[in-house]
This record gives structure tokens, sequence and C-alpha cells, in this order.
């Protein structure tokens, strides 16, 4: 597999990457809204869209990986109440970034596709949520919905159709625990944000306790292209069951950090180079590979690895959002656990005891490990405490906060080790 510069594939979803070249005439000039015309001119049926959508073999990019097509069919097009649309633009993982760029670069490319996700499923309202505190992303996404109503594709009677929809932006407040899509759906109601119990699930009792589906940007980003390629080209620019291109954000010890889009499958050794290979030349001792939640993969097995859902997966981790964390052979793993563990602490909604107490144990036991005062029963504790958060909780958090842990002993037994009997880390360790 080789990286789309090689096969002198120009990235899709971040056509407009670090110009000035997002507003609306230059989405049309690179060919969008074209398909969006096609669907309303030639009346293309929903079912043909979904088709599409389900032979590009196109995942949510969000994290979970959900079977796109399979998840728009779950949408009864007849069911004669409000429906709504949502983006879950929500993203604060550490070590993720790449929402923020497609709003900031190609904010047209995700109100495409949220607008033939209406079209398709047939919905009149739509929402996109966007994570607090990234200010000017939320207003250049407002700009650019501006544009997109003058000229016709939002609002009533859609290019002079019968279709409607409309589309507004809506900011979070910076609270992690709102990119979990039914605590999203709490606090786009106005309500404290916690995740709700499922079943019922969004699909049947959504927004308002109405039908509603949840993608992610980048997912919604995707579908235009997917159609303007068609679903089987699509499919092939990635491999069987990981079709496509995904963006990568990649950030630690690399020379260039940042936003990465290639096809799924690509070796990861492909995409460190991408990213200028190792600074100062320190060799590489692990990677998260998907989002701060991801548990770790030793460097020399991840070089071995391609980026794609099922590779990941095979070596015990999972490709989440695409965000890579890259560690040099100098980093501490227990300071790196204690910084992770700390943000899952602090993240908790407190709903459900498992989380909220077993975060906040994880965190002082790492802590204490990591500050000299670790003692030898603390590792059995550890892996004690996480087994009991993991799958005890009413949202996949208390996971998130339990996995990186354990993937951390099962690797780099040995450093915890050296830190409750040396009370100091390696020697050719330091802090993150
Ligand atoms: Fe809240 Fe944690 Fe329970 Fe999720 S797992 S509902 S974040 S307390």
């Amino acid at each position: 597999m080789t990286s789309l510069h090689d096969r002198h594939i120009k990235p899709l979803i971040l056509a407009g990457l670090n110009g000035d070249n997002w507003r609306l005439k230059d989405y049309e000039s690179r060919g969008g809204y074209q398909q969006l015309r096609h669907l309303i001119n030639d009346k293309v049926a929903p079912d043909a869209i979904i088709a599409e959508l389900k032979a590009s073999s196109l995942r949510g990019r969000g994290g979970a990986g959900f079977p796109t097509g399979l998840k728009w069919s779950f949408m009864p097009r007849q069911f004669p109440g409000q429906k709504y649309l949502v983006c879950n633009s929500d993203e604060g993982e550490p070590g993720t970034f790449k929402d923020r760029d497609i709003m900031r670069y190609n904010p047209h490319a995700l109100i495409e596709g949220m607008i033939i996700g209406a079209y398709t499923m047939g919905i009149t309202t739509g929402y996109n949520y966007i994570h607090g505190e990234i200010w000017e992303v939320y207003s250049r996404f407002e700009e650019a919905l501006e544009e997109a109503r003058a000229a016709g594709y939002l609002g009533d009677k859609i290019l002079g159709s019968e279709f409607s929809f409309q589309l507004h932006a809506s900011p979070g407040w910076g609270a992690y625990i709102c990119g979990e899509e039914t605590a999203l759906l709490e606090s786009l109601e106005g309500k404290k944000g916690q995740p709700r119990f499922k079943p019922p699930f969004p699909a049947s009792f959504g927004l308002y306790g109405k039908p509603t589906t949840i993608n992610n940007t980048e997912t919604f980003a995707a579908v235009p292209f997917i159609l303007a390629i068609g679903g089987q080209a699509y499919l092939e620019l990635g491999k069987p069951n990981n079709g496509g291109t995904k963006i990568f954000s990649i950030s630690g010890d690399v020379v260039h950090p940042g936003n990465y889009e290639i096809p799924l499958g690509t070796p990861f050794a492909e995409l460190l180079k991408l990213a200028g290979g190792m600074r100062d030349g320190i060799p590489l001792k692990a990677v998260i590979p998907g989002g701060s939640s991801s548990p770790v993969v030793p460097g020399a097995q991840m070089m071995e690895l391609t980026m794609d859902y099922d590779s990941i997966a095979k070596a015990g981790s999972m490709l989440g959002s695409g965000a890579v964390i890259v560690m040099n052979e100098t980093r501490c793993m227990v300071r790196a656990l204690e910084r992770l563990s700390y943000f899952y602490h602090e993240e908790s909604c407190g709903q459900c005891t498992p989380c909220r107490e077993g975060t906040g144990w994880l965190w002082r036991i790492v802590h204490r490990i990591e500050h000299g005062q670790g003692r030898p029963e603390d590792l059995d504790l550890l892996n004690d405490v996480a087994a009991n958060i993991q799958g005890r909780t009413i949202c996949a958090l208390g996971d998130a906060a339990a996995m990186p842990v354990r993937g951390m002993l099962k690797h780099y037994m040995d450093e915890f080790v050296y830190h409750v009997e040396h009370k100091r880390c390696l020697d050719s360790a330091k802090p993150l």
C-alpha cells in the first residue's frame, strides 16, 4: 500500500488544508455541491445513496467505526413526526484534532454531507455540535452556513425543490463527556451533559425523544466524495472492510505533527515518514494509535502494522478517532499514564460509581508510583481497579480510562516495577 501522495491522489476531505480557500466559491470550484445538485435534479432514490455508502464500506470516523450506510438505513424515512440529524464535532480526546481542521479548511464538505444525509433520511432539521474552546472554528462554520443559505443549498425549498433542511451550529463548553452521543443530545437540549442509559438508542429515542442519526464530522465530510467517485472506487482506495481515506492526527515526538489524510491500510511506517520521522532521530518506543482511550502499542510492533481498523485491533488496540501519539524511547510510561489517568478522572461526569470513584483511584495510585511513593501491591491494585471499572459503567468513558492502564501494565510493567523499587524513572526515561 502506498500513500495518497505516491499514488497522485489529492486529499479528499482536507482539500483546502493550509490554504485560505475554504469559502463557498472555492469549494464549488473543487466540484462542491455538485452531488447535492445531482441528487435533487435527478430525484435520486435514497436507497441508491445508502447502497453507495454500503459499497464504500465507510465506517464512522469518530471512533466507534460503525458502518455509516447501515446506520442511515435504520432511520425510518416515512416516520410521520420530527426527526433530527446531528453532527458530533465535539472532539476533545487527547491527541485528536482532525474535525476542527475539516471545519477550518473545508466546512462546506461537512455541510454538503449533512444536507445529503438529511435528503437521504427525510430529515428537516439538523445541528452541528462543536466542541467548546475552538471559537474561531465555530465562527468560520457559522460563516460557511450563511454562505450555503444565501446560495440556496440550505433552508426552504433547496435548489427550487420540495426538499427543505435547516442546519444550525451549536457550541459545547469543553466537556469531554459531551462527545458521547447521548450526553451530547442532553447538552443540545440545554441540560447537563451526562450520558443516557441505553437502550433506547438515539435512532429511536434521540434529540427531544425523536429519532436521531448522529455521525462524526469526518464521516459526513466524506459523503460528497464517495458519491462523486462511487462507493466501489472509494472502497478500493483503502482495503476490504476498511474503505477509503482517513485523517490521522499525528502528535508527539515526530518532526512534523499534524493531520495527514491517507488511505486506510497504509503502513504505519509510511505515516511516520509523512510526519517527517522521529524528532531528533531518537528511536521510537511506543505509539498510542487511536486517541488516548486506545491501549498503547510497542513501537517495534507498530512498525509492522497498517493503519486500519482490523490491523490495529489485532494488536489489541483500536484505531479510534485516528489520533496517533508517538513517543520516543526517552519517554517515561508511568508519567504518560499519570497524565492520561488525570484526564479521565477530571472528565468523568460522576454519574456512576465505578467511573466516578475508580478513575480517581487509578490516578492517585499512578500518581504515587510516579512520585516515589508506590508500594509493591499497587501494581496488582491498579490492574484490579481497572478491571472493576471496565464493562461496569453507563458509557464508554469508564472503559476508556481502564484500557490505557491495562495496556501500559501489559507492555511496560518493568518501568512500573522500577519506579516502585527505585522511587524514580528508568535512567533512559524522562517525564513527558
Ligand atoms: Fe459518567 Fe463515567 Fe458513568 Fe460515563 S462512565 S456515565 S462518564 S460516570
